[in-house]
């Protein structure tokens, strides 16, 4: 039985561990040309470094990300509307994630340089090959989509589920400097403007680095072009008068360390993940709210969830059993993935509207729950 996995990010490169240790045969087709080093980082919770646990790459992730030990919310003149200890928050570089998880497999697994382009089908739906833009096409047993939240994959098999952009966008930078890392110390920090529809997080990544993300209301706030220094102009305008030193943080990252992210998400939400011998996986099956902090810890539990259930249904011997395990795994994320949906939902109204009362808010870091894969 061979299983083609078409994209090599988190969720893609994760289910490739886990199906390596189960002795199944798996290939990971990634349109990069060579590894990617693009990309900031986000927040590990207890429930991705679950994930990373069962991997046994806990250890590794610990020595390269940056343990994030407290949260605090500041207005912009920085005075602390709140503060509360963070339990299992981890920091990590995304290359970081990516290159420990690709060393976790064997070098010929990962195939760059293939850009998904379409399918071959044979009877009921099933599919019987890969096609890439590099003239290659490939025959599997299973496909596994991870290419992420525009997924091509998705739009070719599943072509009524479009997307749409959120009314929220995020300007993302990142910088390495002894000095801003040390005022920023350890925390989390999340700056609210009262008016609601603007605030920026700074978050310390270790190693003298600090990712910042300014998350504005394109309703409020006309969106700038992509042009790079725009982009930073835009920021800078927004933050000009906060405290010292918020300005600085922003002057002193480069043009080129800036990126603006549009969130688009699905407009029908997740519906059903399969279809025969396909499965979604990661952002590429439900694009989450970024204000969630779930889209790689929930990466990372969709890989778990399906290996878990690789193996109980014997599926490596046993291919008759797909669609069983295909439909539990359904049964089992759908209700957990809407959960993260409505946060997100929730979270964005919060975010959109003046700030009043500190029991109104909720600290954007979605559910931190843990065991939430079925064993
Ligand atoms: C370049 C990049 C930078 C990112 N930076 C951040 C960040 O700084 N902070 C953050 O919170 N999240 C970031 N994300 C998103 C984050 O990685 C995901 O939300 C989360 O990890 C879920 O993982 P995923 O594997 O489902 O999707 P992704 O991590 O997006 O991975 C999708 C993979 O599929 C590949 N791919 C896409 N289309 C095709 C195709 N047609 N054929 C073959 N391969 C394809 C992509 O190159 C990518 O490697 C980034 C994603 C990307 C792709």
């Amino acid at each position: 039985m061979k299983v083609a996995i078409i994209g090599g990010g988190i969720a893609g490169l994760a289910t490739a561990a886990h199906l390596i240790q189960q002795g199944v045969q798996v290939e990971v087709y990634e349109q990069c040309i060579v590894p990617s080093k693009v990309g900031m980082g986000f927040i590990m919770l207890s429930n991705g470094l679950q994930m990373l646990q069962e991997l046994d790459l806990l250890a590794k992730a610990k020595k390269l990300g940056h343990p994030t030990h407290f949260f605090s919310l500041k207005n912009p003149t920085g005075t602390t509307i709140l503060e509360t200890p963070l339990e299992d928050a981890l920091t990590m570089m995304r290359y970081d994630l990516i290159d420990l998880l690709q060393r976790k497999l064997p070098k010929s697994v990962v195939k760059f340089n293939h850009q998904f382009e379409s399918f071959e089908y044979g009877k009921n739906k099933k599919l019987v090959a890969a096609n890439f833009t590099n003239g290659n096409s490939v025959k599997a047993d299973i496909f596994l989509a991870a290419d992420g939240r525009a997924s091509k994959v998705r739009t070719v098999v599943f072509p009524k589920r479009t997307l749409y952009e959120i009314r929220e966008k995020e300007i993302v930078g990142v910088l390495k400097d002894k000095d801003l890392a040390a005022h920023f110390g350890e925390g989390f920090m999340k700056v609210i403007s009262p008016d609601g529809g603007l605030s920026l997080g700074i978050v310390p990544a270790g190693n003298h680095r600090l990712i910042w993300y300014l998350q504005f209301d394109t309703q409020k706030y006309t969106s700038p072009s992509k042009e790079a220094s725009k982009i930073k102009q835009f920021v800078l305008d927004r933050i000009r008068d906060w405290q010292a030193p918020i300005p600085a943080l922003i002057e002193k990252t480069t043009v080129n360390k800036i990126h603006l992210w549009p969130i688009a998400l699905l407009k029908n939400g997740f519906e059903q993940f399969y279809q025969a011998n396909l499965l979604l996986l990661g952002d590429a099956a439900h694009p989450l709210s970024t204000l969630t902090s779930q889209g790689v810890n929930s990466a990372l539990e969709d890989a778990s969830q399906l290996a878990y259930l690789f193996a109980k249904f014997k599926l490596k011997d046993k291919p008759e059993y797909l669609e069983n395990v295909f439909k539990k795994f359904q049964q089992v994320r759908l209700p957990i993935l809407e959960e993260y949906e409505r946060q997100g939902a929730v979270l964005l109204e919060k975010f959109l509207a003046p700030f009043e009362s500190i029991d109104d808010f909720q600290i954007p870091l979605g559910n931190n729950k843990k065991n939430l894969i079925l064993k």
